[in-house]
């Protein structure tokens, strides 16, 4: 199986990975969606994820042997190399998003059906602006010029194809690499989960993929789900 051996290329959908979900069921594993804008683009909790034309907004299905949430970051670490390959350095703000240049460049969302398919959802700013986001920034800002889309593409789904080998066979490794590759250690952060808050010092991604943060001299560790995390 590669990831990308397949491509379809939608110039507008509601979203990636809600129609990559419909077609699951009736395609190869490593089948890529691509569309020129989304009009109902998603985060996580139904938050809404800006698409418009000049992002690279994709999505693969997977059949993963089992349901491991550490999945989100074979879609983090592509994309942290495919920057890299464009010169942009940038790093994981654990557990879905990318940032460079102080701000956040892209998200990753995985959904899927247990035992069934996992769907592997990234948003990437590459020649758009996300105006109404004051947090959000695009390769064409930092590169100072356009950045071509195609190529992206093409980098994103070498190295996509390269860390769900990885991630299936040496998750640990790839865990190592994550733990490398993330900007929070060290850093006081606030995670948000529900109705419930926490602020600590985070120290560790651990194997499993949770974080370790330091709660005034008690360690917790935080699973990763539906938190979302905010740096001081
Ligand atoms: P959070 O980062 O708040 O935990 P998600 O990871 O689910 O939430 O991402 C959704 C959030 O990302 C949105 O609520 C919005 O603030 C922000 N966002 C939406 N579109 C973009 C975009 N194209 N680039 C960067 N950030 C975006």
């Amino acid at each position: 199986m590669k990831i990308g051996s397949k491509i379809i290329r939608l110039e507008e959908v509601d979203s990636t990975n809600e129609y990559s979900m419909r077609i699951a069921p009736e395609v190869p594993e490593g089948t890529v969606v691509v569309a020129g804008r989304q009009t109902a683009g998603k985060g996580r909790k139904n938050r809404s994820w800006a698409s418009p034309e000049g992002g690279l907004w994709m999505s693969v299905i997977l059949r993963p042997r089992r349901v491991d949430p550490r999945l989100v970051f074979v879609g983090a670490l592509a994309v942290v190399d495919t920057l890299s390959d464009f010169g942009v350095a940038s790093a994981i703000k654990w557990p879905n998003d990318v940032w460079a240049g102080g701000k956040k460049i892209a998200g990753v969302l995985t959904e899927g059906k247990a035992g069934q398919y996992a769907v592997l959802g990234i948003g990437l700013n590459v020649n758009n602006t996300v105006p109404e986001e004051p947090e959000a920034i695009s390769m064409m800002e930092l590169v100072g010029a356009k950045v071509p889309l195609e190529k992206v593409l093409e980098r994103l789904l070498f190295h996509l194809d390269g860390w769900y080998r990885v991630f299936t066979e040496r998750p640990e490794l790839m865990m190592a690499k994550v733990r490398e590759r993330t900007f929070i250690l060290g850093r006081m952060v606030r995670v948000i989960q529900d109705d419930n808050e926490l602020i600590g010092r985070a120290l560790d991604v651990l194997d499993d993929g949770s974080l370790l943060v330091d709660v005034s001299g008690q360690l917790k560790r935080v699973v990763y789900g539906d938190v979302s995390l905010r740096l001081f």
